[in-house]
């Protein structure tokens, strides 16, 4: 079989998003499936929407460009404020999208009105994180100038955390947004549909048992596809964590010695050399490298160690794993850098494995 590949288990997907989707509707909270790290892959935005997500969220207007080529039928979210340059794209394809500035939603309204729909807006807060939103203080007076706006429906807000600086939302910080939502209604009359939480970091706080006020959505990549909390990249409890996994050939099989010799000077990518001699070692290569995924986002099956990584070899200690011959193949799990560069390269196939429900129905 073709190699390297990512091995995508729909089942398991399935099985994830479902249980989220599950457990957050015993908090009043909907899921956006987020597809930014699966290239605008129909059968996962598929998959995702068979679990009852309330839409989907991608950062690219290619991805939902993409998605809605394939005819996959959902309510479509960007959920990164918009280029001007891509307006008009962005009110042809997406139904809402994130923002933050007062011109793109602007220029969102005219391109809406050209094409004679309707854009629905949700507004970014600032709540610590210091990557994208408004500042609290400066929220009001967004709102006031957008509800003006020809073609512009004003949805609600969001907030992301956790991602530039790793701030944890808390029931500190999500109050805050709680209050903001409830200060909009009574100073412009109007219902705030979505009061948007955050990403996969939130989860902790949200299924904690805490009251989660007015927040009713929650945006979940991270945890549906690989099982994990962004926090501390802890598996959350009854999730699959390879539903998506990775794998590699063996191109050299060598036993090596552990240290390099002659003058020793920087190294392709500026690593380190190995520091301590442990004598001859089992080294393998494997056919992989940057170009295809983040070597540092890999975990290697027990007993086998990476050892380095340049464009396009990945060395490997497997002196106490089976013997590796050329052609053998070694699956490593991913964490989500990995996995968006992986998805992401030309070079690394695709392979989907069908929901096992799918082919029942197809061999009958
Ligand atoms: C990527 C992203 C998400 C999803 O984050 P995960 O950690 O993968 O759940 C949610 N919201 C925004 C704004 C994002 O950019």
């Amino acid at each position: 079989m073709t190699a390297p590949r990512l091995e995508i288990d729909l089942d398991k997907i399935y099985h994830n998003a479902s249980t989220l989707v599950e457990r957050l509707a015993g908090c009043g909270i909907t899921v956006t499936g987020v597809t930014k790290a699966t290239l605008g892959s129909s059968e996962i935005a598929e998959t995702l929407l068979r679990t009852g997500v309330s839409g989907l969220g991608d950062s690219r207007i290619d991805n939902i460009e993409a998605m809605r080529h394939a005819d996959v039928s959902a309510q479509m979210t960007l959920i990164r404020s918009p280029m001007l340059s891509q307006v008009d794209r962005v009110v042809a394809h997406a139904d809402v999208s994130f923002n933050t500035e007062l011109e793109v939603i602007r220029q969102l309204s005219s391109a809406a009105r050209n094409a004679n729909r309707t854009h629905g807006i949700v507004l970014m807060v600032e709540l610590g994180d210091l990557r994208e939103g408004i500042m609290p203080d400066e929220l009001e007076n967004t709102v006031r100038e957008i509800l003006r706006f020809p073609n512009i429906a004003f949805k609600g807000i969001g907030t992301n955390l956790a991602c530039r600086s790793g701030v944890s939302p808390d029931a500190h910080n999500m109050a805050e947004l709680s209050v903001i939502a409830d200060s909009i209604e009574s100073t412009f009359g109007l219902t705030v549909d979505i009061v948007s939480g955050g990403n996969s970091a939130n989860l902790n706080w949200a299924l904690s048992g805490v009251d989660t006020g007015r927040i009713n959505n929650l945006r979940l990549g991270e945890a549906i596809l690989l099982g994990c909390e962004p926090l501390h990249r802890q598996p959350i409890d009854g999730l699959h964590t390879d539903a998506i996994t990775l794998v590699a050939e063996v191109i050299e099989s060598k036993v090596k010695p552990s240290q390099p010799w002659g003058v020793i000077a920087q190294t392709a990518f500026g690593e380190e050399a190995p520091a301590a001699d442990r004598g001859h070692i089992s080294q393998s290569i494997l056919a992989i490298g940057r170009q295809d995924t983040d070597p540092c986002g890999l975990q290697s099956p027990p007993g086998m160690k990476i050892l380095g990584a340049s464009s396009d070899h990945l060395i490997v200690d497997s002196t106490s794993h089976d013997q590796l011959t050329a052609g053998d193949e070694v699956t490593f799990q991913l964490n989500y850098s990995a996995l968006v560069r992986s998805m992401t390269s030309p070079f690394v196939a695709k392979v989907v494995e069908l929901p096992i429900n799918l082919l029942r129905r197809s061999e009958s």
